[in-house]
This record gives C-alpha cells, structure tokens and sequence, in this order.
C-alpha cells in the first residue's frame, strides 16, 4: 500500500503482493531510460564482438536466495544473485525491513526525485485531468514509469484523478 505521494505505507510489503505495475525495484525502473550502450554501434565495434563472446560462455552460480545453482551467461556473472525473480523479491523483500537497507535507499532516491521534481517543475498547482484549479492540494504523478528528470514524463494531478489514473494503470488496486 502506498499514500498520495507514493510511500510505501508502514506494515506492507508490496513485492510480495505479486500485483502488476507496482514498483518493485525502483533501481530496474530508472535504468529503463538509459540508453543502451551498444546504441548505435554497428558488428564490426570490438565492444560488440566480446559482447557477443561472453554471451557464449556460460557460468554456473548459487542463488543467494534458495542456493540452488543456476546458470547464466557469463557477461551476467556479475549483475544476477538469484535463480529467479522470484528470489529476487523474496531477498529484496527480507533486506528492506532492515534499516538503511539497499533497498530503502533505493526507495528514498525515489522520495528525492519526488523532491527534484517539485523544485525543477514547481509545485504541482493544477490537474491536467479534470481541470479543477481550486484544489489545496496536487501532484505530480509519472506517465510512464520511467521516472525520467523529464517534464514530459510527468502530470499534474490532482488527488482524485492520481488515484483513478494509477488504477487504470493497474499500479493500485480498490480496496474492499
Ligand atoms: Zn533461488
Ligand atoms: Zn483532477
């Protein structure tokens, strides 16, 4: 569960929740807006053929989730930890409890870019939707899931159309 502003509400852990479109890692979703670095290179880069060799080789690995070996190419070797996504979240899910976590970290870049935002784009004063102007409060909400430093990639809000964009979006779900 999240409030307004996209916190995580205390108690919950939504990556065990298994719902679509929630952020499970706010880390993979800000490298969705990078610019592969192969963009543009054509086959005869020397960086494309050792990349194309160390896809060949592969690498067996221990899951540092259930310890079950896996296999992965080993241009991989150093960016996977699990076997699975499943794994994946289940690790990520027992280091956020813990204090000053990775993965709190991560969540507070988020809080910040939340911040970056509001002094870059100013406060969110209006809704793009509704066009109600005379609400006290507003947000700025994320088109794409992107989260880029891009005004583009934001809206104006106000509270009540947050709410219903981000459910037709399958980010939140209704409450019983
Ligand atoms: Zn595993
Ligand atoms: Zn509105």
């Amino acid at each position: 569960m999240r409030d307004e502003v996209g916190r995580f509400t205390k108690g919950l852990i939504p990556w065990s929740k298994g719902k679509k479109g929630i952020h499970l890692s706010v880390l993979s979703e800000f490298k969705k807006g990078h610019i592969p670095w192969n963009k543009g290179l054509t086959r005869s880069d020397p960086r494309v053929a050792a990349y194309a060799d160390a896809q060949r080789d592969r690498v067996k690995k221990n899951c540092e989730f259930c310890g079950k070996e896996y296999e992965v190419n080993k241009f991989r070797d150093k960016t996977t930890r699990f076997c699975s996504g499943k794994c994946r979240s289940r690790w990520l899910g027992k280091k956020y409890k813990s204090v000053n976590s990775f993965y709190r970290k991560e969540h507070n870049k988020y809080v910040y870019l939340h911040i970056w935002i509001n002094k870059t784009f100013g406060k969110a004063n209006k809704c793009e939707m509704c066009k109600i102007k005379n609400k006290s409060i507003y947000h700025w909400a994320n088109k794409t899931g992107n989260y880029l430093k891009e005004r583009s990639d934001w809206l104006e809000l106000c509270p009540k159309c947050h709410y219903r964009y981000d459910i037709e979006r399958g980010i939140r779900q209704f409450e019983a």
